[in-house]
């Protein structure tokens, strides 16, 4: 794991690895699991940094785990850091926004629990987000959509108009940091960075994605997971 020689850094992933994991119970966060011998998130730093046009890589952390993290990424990327993460997802990605070297023209922020990403995935969003400022890959929801006030159902949504957000994000750099500065101004806080900038009214696209890209968040997730044949054919 080599440090940011900031020429030639093009494009800068975002690694937010700084989760508790509440919802995975008690005990090791969901992050540290192994999954077929390996740690969710290595397999994830590693899945991002197979992307060709990924050149460096930012981890962001808890402050007790800094130097575990630090020997799964050394493992798991050429070029990466490791910074320390915060007290939600939005803070510690913001931490890792400052680790981005110069010259840096496209963010890419990946969960480092969702190592079943692909390159193309990867890439197809960092494309998109280069030509239109923002994209995410999401995936259409197979099952019929209800909107809802606690346990009634106010009514159907049209499931052609609605998708999944999962990550990768991709912005430009430029447009990122001036959405998270208007999150702070606001107050607001998001549980991804595209809310962040459709609140500055900038376009974000979505990329097809699977649902197979998904978030390892509970138990349940990992069992089914560490079971799954097409999980272990998305990634190696
Ligand atoms: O909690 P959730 O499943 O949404 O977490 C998504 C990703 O954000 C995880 O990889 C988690 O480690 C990370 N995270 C973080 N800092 C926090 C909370 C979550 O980096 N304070």
């Amino acid at each position: 794991m080599e440090p940011a020689a900031s020429e030639n850094i093009r494009v800068a992933a975002i690694v937010p690895a700084a989760g508790a994991g509440r919802r995975f119970g008690e005990g090791e966060p969901k992050q540290f699991h192994l999954l077929h011998g390996e740690t969710i998130l290595g397999r994830t730093v590693r899945a991002v940094a197979e992307a060709p046009s990924v050149d460096y890589v930012i981890v962001a952390a808890a402050s007790g785990e800094i130097e575990r993290v630090v020997e799964i990424v050394k493992g798991s990327c050429r070029k990466g850091v490791v910074v320390e993460g915060g007290e939600e997802r939005f803070h510690s990605v913001w931490n890792a926004l400052d680790a981005v070297p110069k010259g840096v023209e496209i963010v890419v922020v990946h969960d480092g629990v969702r190592p079943f990403v692909t390159v193309r995935e990867i890439e197809e969003t960092i494309a998109a987000a280069r030509a239109r400022g923002g994209a995410i890959a999401a995936s259409a929801p197979v099952e019929t959509v209800k909107e809802v006030d606690r346990t009634r159902i106010v009514r159907t949504v049209d499931r052609k108009t609605v998708r999944l957000a999962q990550t990768p994000q991709a912005f430009r750099v430029d447009l990122l940091r001036r959405a998270y500065a208007k999150a702070f101004d606001d107050r607001f806080v998001g549980t991804d960075e595209s809310s962040l900038v459709e609140r500055l009214g900038a376009v974000v696209v979505v990329v097809d994605a699977d649902p197979a890209n998904r978030k390892i968040t509970t138990p349940a997730d990992l069992a089914a997971v560490s079971n799954d044949a097409s999980a272990g054919r998305r990634g190696k």
